[in-house]
Order: structure tokens, then sequence, then C-alpha cells
């Protein structure tokens, strides 16, 4: 992991924890959008800190990248569901892997049903954190 030194890095994480400190049981429409907005400032957090490439320490694939989270989904069954929220959706509960590194870790075989991230989105954030380098 390299040092981040960038003003917008530090800008979307302050946000991000406010959203997470804020986390409340998603049932209304507007809740769904701040786990929404929670989960795009996670996103450009983990992309950013992974440098838009597989974190696989044997890796450094930059295409069909995936987000995973540390924290299972079936922790839910037994936690708090806002804490579970908050927890999961956290940047630092997930990172970036390739497609077949992500597979491995499931142990499912590699398979397009693992959902990658929008190479246009990826490319826009990558643009967007450009322009906060110093
Ligand atoms: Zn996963
Ligand atoms: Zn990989």
């Amino acid at each position: 992991m390299t040092i981040i030194k960038n003003c917008l890095f530090e800008k979307i994480l302050k946000r991000h924890k406010q959203l997470i400190g804020g986390v409340k049981d998603i049932t209304t429409q507007k809740e769904m959008g701040v786990l929404g907005k929670i989960q795009t400032t996670a996103l450009k957090l983990c992309l950013f800190t992974a440098d838009f490439k597989c974190e696989h320490k044997d890796c450094d694939v930059k295409k069909d990248l995936t987000l995973h989270h540390l924290i299972l989904r079936n922790t839910k069954e037994f936690m708090d569901f806002k804490r579970y929220l908050a927890a999961r959706n956290y940047w630092n509960n997930q990172i970036i892997l390739c497609r077949k590194h992500h597979c491995k870790i499931h142990r499912v075989p590699d398979n397009k049903l693992m959902l990658t991230i929008d190479k246009a989105k990826i490319n826009a954030i990558k643009k967007e954190f450009k322009g906060g380098e110093k």
C-alpha cells in the first residue's frame, strides 16, 4: 500500500465517516440514498488505495475489478442491523480484487456472475483523483 497524499482522499474519507456515523435502519427511500452515498464514497477510497488494481499480493490486474467485503454477509444474522450496515459498508472493510481472485476467495469457479465494477465509473473516479493531486 502506498502512502496516501491526496487532499481529495482526505475529503472523501471525512464525508464517508460522517455518513457511516449517521447510519440508520434502511427503511425509507431517503435512507437508501444515504447508503448509496456511503457505498460510492467507499468505492472511491478503496479504488484509490488499491491503485486501481487487484489487491491480491501476487496480482496487479487492472481489468474485471470487483469489490470484496471482509465482513461477510452472513454476519447480519447475529449482529444488530445498524451495526452490520455500518461495519460492512465501511471502506476499510472492502478490498479490490480481480474477478479471478475474488472467485478464488469465495471458492467458486471464475465466472461472469461475479459483478465487476463498471469501467467507465473507474475511469471517472481515476480522473477525479487526478484533480486532487498535490
Ligand atoms: Zn467477496
Ligand atoms: Zn487478482
